[in-house]
């Protein structure tokens, strides 16, 4: 069989600067992969690159060149363990390029069956749980009134971003404003071990749910002895990117916070999450700021998941693809009843030339 690939780079603008400990974030750049079959039909992948993984739009656009190679000389979407892993062989970095090949062929191969991803998995769509909606770091008064706007738009779990002299303040806020949401909250590895511990106090008296990544993935010591003398759960993100990096964090959080970005596929996603529910761990699915494109892959995932936090599109100012609906929380998988990943572009959107 001939498969035929292309890429295409999208700017995508946030509808409000995104701020968390480590730096604020305006727009994000995505790259789009389109795998086509012989009989025309087109399987859609996304990359989301995250810096703090080490990892831009142009190194993306270095490296998918020798992906695509790998998926048009296996020349099967069917043959998906075969592809991520010759694509892994190839470039053992780079795994949000990785994750949007690994979409796009997961997407055609679930296109051909006539069949959502979550059936070919055989997964219960009534088991997905609703996502979060993620507010930043601002302004104390501007978090009071987006995590109010939050919960009057439906949103009944709120991530906030913590790691400011402000942290206590902050949460107070949001609890004033939202008093029956469920509240997390993630520090993106800004505290100590010991001011963890601390704060998980005060975190537990306004209800918290958990805490993610409260210090660097640098100090996995530091994150069992916050683990073993926190009030609340902990989640691990930073600490943990593959399936590989699962046993290391067992015995030192509650709930691993895995990412399409951070794997670099759908499959190592699959066998991320059994290796954190064999090592007796509750599992999160996240992701980055990113398009409908990427997201709908994820929320394929989610009735397999604890904890969902797939609101990277509703931080666009727009998206030009559409997937599954995730606004006001529910992942409406049944509903959306589109082949494969069910993502759709719906508007050509902003492309970005990649000749330099
Ligand atoms: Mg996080």
């Amino acid at each position: 069989m001939t498969l035929d690939t292309s890429v295409e780079r999208l700017s995508l603008a946030l509808e409000e600067p995104f701020t968390i400990s480590r730096g604020t974030q305006t727009h994000v750049e995505n790259a789009i992969v389109h795998v086509t079959d012989e009989g025309g039909m087109t399987g859609v992948g996304c990359a989301a690159p995250s810096r703090h993984y080490g990892e831009t739009a142009d190194t993306v656009a270095a490296v998918l060149p020798e992906l695509l190679a790998v998926v048009e000389e296996v020349g099967d979407p069917h043959a998906l363990h075969e592809i991520e892993s010759r694509m892994a062989a190839v470039v053992s970095d780079n795994p949000a390029a990785r994750c949007a090949v690994s979409i796009a062929v997961h997407d055609l191969a679930a296109k051909r069956l006539g069949v959502p991803l979550y059936r070919l998995w055989g997964l219960d769509p009534e088991d997905a749980p609703e996502t979060s909606f993620t507010i930043g770091i601002d302004a104390t008064d501007r978090i009071r009134e987006k995590a109010a706007d939050a919960a009057d738009a439906g949103y009944s779990v709120l991530k906030i971003k913590l790691g400011t002299d402000r942290d206590r303040e902050v949460v107070e806020a949001v609890r004033d404003a939202a008093p029956e949401a469920t509240i997390r909250v993630d520090a993106n590895e800004a505290w100590t071990p010991r001011e963890t511990i601390e704060k998980s106090g005060w975190l537990a008296d306004l209800g918290v749910e958990f805490i993610e990544q409260p210090v660097p993935a640098e100090n996995p010591d530091g994150l069992r002895f916050a683990y073993e003398r926190s009030a609340l759960p902990i989640a691990a993100d930073e600490s943990c990117l593959t399936a590989a990096d699962i046993p290391a964090i067992a015995d030192r959080c509650d709930i691993a916070n895995l990412k399409l970005m951070k794997t670099g596929g759908l499959l190592e996603a699959r066998r991320a999450i059994a290796a954190a529910r064999a090592h007796g761990l509750e599992v999160m699915l996240g992701c980055m700021v990113e398009s409908n494109a990427a997201i709908a892959a994820g929320a394929q995932l989610a009735p397999l998941l604890d904890y969902a936090d797939l609101d990277g599109s509703l931080l666009l100012e727009s998206d030009p693809y559409t997937g599954v609906d995730v606004t006001g929380g529910p992942l409406r998988l049944a509903e959306t009843d589109r082949a494969g990943t069910g993502a759709v572009r719906e508007s050509p959107g902003e492309t970005v030339s990649d000749a330099e």
